[in-house]
């Protein structure tokens, strides 16, 4: 087992500054191991901490990147030479929030690349807790790739355990086609939703997320919230289903005319998931909740126990990663930082340590 001498990273030395860097190889404490990093992906918090003035919890510098796979070189014996992923959040286990089953949310979380010390995934290896890893014990995709599942893929799944979703559900996924809300589409049609209707304003896009799970997509380009309502409804009635009740809508896009639209289209009994983050205002009569006895629902992050059930969603083939992901070289981490920043990455990009 080739347990290194240092750790090699691209850390954040300051916002918007990264520089290459060895460090010590910490000692390993009870319980902790460390992964050699096999892939991490380029997640958009991360350029909200690099770009946007996103405080981190560990002030740089600091390694950023918390969608890792690896492979245990060192510690903890039960896990030496498994390969895994590292939830992106980690409860304490401990608290009152865990306890109550909803450890995604603890106060006391660590995320790598934000509140583990300042360790992150854009690196060669990365000290991490081991109880709550998932192991990786069979693949049919490279390792690198199942990097998604820790956040662009476990992030949505959480959404659909929040919002209850079964088989025979009908669903709206706001921001269908985009980063997250590609998985949200697809979970959603993989966990048996029986209509799954997916809006974004990509016409490319749109038109491929029907060869991954939507039953039907709306171009919300240049529509009002009101507009993307009537072309809701006359889509139901052709399609012979309710449009004024029972639907649940996951609003991924965090943007004002993606949660405008969402709350045009919550029907009686309907939920609304946030999923998105913006920091902007909506109005809203927040008495139709009252009226429609509907609800809207915040979630946040994934508890690692479903980590399991996520990984293998997407080793069935019900989940499919490799169309929607890039692998590039470390190296070009900063190219790929300017491109993200941009808008101009097709796919999501995990970045595999080459130093
Ligand atoms: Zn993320
Ligand atoms: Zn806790």
């Amino acid at each position: 087992m080739p347990v290194p001498d240092k750790i090699t990273a691209w850390q954040m030395t300051a916002p918007g500054d990264m520089a290459r860097v060895d460090l010590p190889v910490p000692e390993l404490a009870p319980g902790e191991v460390l992964v050699e990093v096999a892939g991490c992906g380029v997640c958009h918090t991360d350029i909200g901490y690099f770009y946007q003035g996103v405080p981190t919890v560990t002030k740089p510098p600091l390694i950023l990147g918390h969608e890792i796979s690896g492979r245990v070189v060192a510690g903890d014996e039960t896990w030496l030479g498994r390969e895994v992923i590292i939830p992106a959040v980690m409860p304490c286990n401990r608290c009152p929030i865990c306890a109550a089953g909803r450890g995604n949310r603890c106060l006391a979380q660590k995320m790598p690349g934000n509140s583990l010390g300042n360790y992150g995934g854009f690196a060669s290896h990365i000290p991490v807790p081991a109880a709550d890893l998932c192991p990786v014990d069979n693949r049919n995709l490279p390792l690198e790739y199942l990097a998604v599942v820790a956040d662009a893929i476990s992030t949505p799944y959480q959404a659909a355990v929040r919002a209850g979703l079964q088989p025979g559900d009908l669903v709206v996924v706001i921001g269908g086609t985009g980063g997250v809300g590609t998985y949200m589409t697809q979970i959603a049609a993989a966990l048996g939703a029986r209509a799954v209707v997916a809006a974004d304003i990509n016409k490319e896009k749109l038109a491929r997320i029907k060869e991954f799970g939507a039953t039907h997509t709306i171009n919300t380009a240049g529509l009002s919230a009101k507009e993307v309502r009537e072309a809701f409804k006359d889509y139901c009635k052709e399609a012979g289903l309710p449009s004024n009740d029972g639907w649940k809508i996951f609003e991924v896009t965090g943007t004002k005319p993606g949660q405008e639209i969402a709350l045009e289209l919550l029907p009686f009994i309907g939920r609304l998931i946030v999923i998105g983050y913006g920091m902007q205002k909506v109005e809203f009569m927040l008495s139709r909740l009252m009226a429609l006895d509907a609800e809207i629902i915040g979630t946040w992050g994934c508890l690692p126990r479903y980590y399991p059930a996520v990984l293998q969603l997407v080793l069935d083939g019900k989940v499919k990663v490799e169309p929607f992901v890039e692998i590039r070289p470390m190296s070009q981490i900063r190219e790929v930082f300017e491109q993200a920043h941009a808008g101009h990455l097709p796919r999501r990009v995990v970045l595999t340590p080459d130093f």
